[in-house]
């Protein structure tokens, strides 16, 4: 034992150089142009006149400790030992000689990880955490995603989309959900039931009160125990109750549908960025296939490449035919709950920690 105390363990994002390929760190800022030289790779030339080729490649999202032991055998033996993962969790071998991309793109499609996600692809679906790390989940996410992906193999490994196309999934639609050009969302469709046994022992009532967004959920005696109760008519079943108040369980097999979103994107390239609008709802919760969603996004995306001319995203392409004329070509029928332009959500939904009744 040393006199020494004992040292708080800092967590957080380590200092990625030390982990950086050689040629990306003697270069780093200094990149001339680059190009691709087919789907799935990237290649980089340095002002140095150094060059790089990246090969990317999709995986199934959640990784065992087989699958990275195998993906890091693929780095030492066919990339160069350095690897690195994308937001949207592809991983890319870096080669500083252009022979060696064959053989790596081998070596990868041998072990079925293809090799694609640039350019004008459906690249990985970007996806929340679902059951692996968080509490409120009404549906996997990655497991889903990569089920969906399976479907969309071709256009993962080919470039023949009019632009990208981002992919998102949310296992619940109150936190991370995300702007996609096709997102795919969780929503509840009824008030959460309530265990009045446990209300009292389990949460705290006046912080699940402050939580709804629209001041539905009031304190109440229930047989005698202090408990909660929701107004219905007033619920929008957005589950915000049920991570402070478990007892308020809102998942359910049957009510927890699945909603799709079109035309989002973050990037303000050729056009603003935009956000996403309901196109279809009450699909069912279908793990681990979710074939009625793959059903929908291949027609959405078929459409898609179809009418869209060269370089418009989705939103771009919907905003130049219309909405009705996209759900004429999508055949996805129109229903009013299509029609939300958020002007009441200003009086309606709550802002701030002051409570309406
Ligand atoms: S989307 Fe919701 S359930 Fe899924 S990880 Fe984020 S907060 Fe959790
Ligand atoms: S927090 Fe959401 S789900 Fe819970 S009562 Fe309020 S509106 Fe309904």
């Amino acid at each position: 034992m040393t006199d020494q105390p004992r040292m708080p363990i800092e967590s957080g994002v380590p200092d990625h150089f030390q982990y950086m390929h050689p040629l990306l760190m003697k270069n780093y800022g200094h990149w001339a142009w680059h190009d691709r030289p087919r789907p799935g790779v990237l290649h980089h030339v340095a002002h140095s006149g150094d060059e790089v080729w990246t090969v990317k490649a999709g995986t199934q999202r959640q990784l065992d400790v087989g699958t990275i032991r195998k993906l890091c055998d693929i780095a030492d033996q066919y990339a160069e030992g350095h690897v690195r993962f994308t937001i949207r969790s592809n991983i890319e071998f870096m080669v500083s000689n252009a022979k060696k991309v064959k053989p790596l793109i081998e070596a990868l499609t041998k072990e079925g990880f293809p090799v694609g996600g640039t350019g004008n692809s459906v690249t990985m679906i970007a996806h929340t955490q679902g059951w692996l790390h968080c509490d409120i989940p009404a549906s996997d996410a990655s497991g889903v995603v990569k089920s969906l992906m399976d479907e969309l193999h071709d256009e993962f490994v080919n470039e023949d989309m009019p632009n990208r196309v981002h992919i998102t999934t949310s296992c619940c639609q109150i936190n991370c959900g995300g702007q996609g050009d096709i997102a795919i969302n969780i929503q509840h469709t009824k008030p959460p039931k309530i265990n009045h046994d446990l209300v009292a022992n389990v949460c705290e009532r006046p912080s699940v009160v402050a939580r709804c967004p629209v001041a539905a959920i009031r304190p109440a005696m229930v047989n005698g125990k202090p408990s909660l109760e929701v107004d219905e008519k007033k619920c929008i079943c957005c589950g915000a109750c049920f991570p402070p108040c478990p007892p308020m369980q809102i998942n359910d097999p049957d009510h927890s549908k699945l909603a799709i979103w079109v035309g989002g994107k973050n990037s303000n390239a050729r056009s603003k960025p935009m956000f996403h609008k309901l196109v279809a709802a009450g699909i069912p919760n279908n793990p681990p296939r979710w074939p009625e969603v793959a059903t929908i996004v291949k027609k959405i995306l078929r459409v898609y490449k179809q009418d869209a001319k060269d370089w418009e995203r989705v939103g771009d392409w919907v905003e130049r035919i219309g909405w009705p004329r996209f759900f004429e070509l999508t055949e996805l029928p129109f229903t009013k709950f299509h029609i939300d332009n958020w002007r009441g959500a200003r009086v309606s939904l709550n802002a701030s920690t002051h409570i309406r009744f």
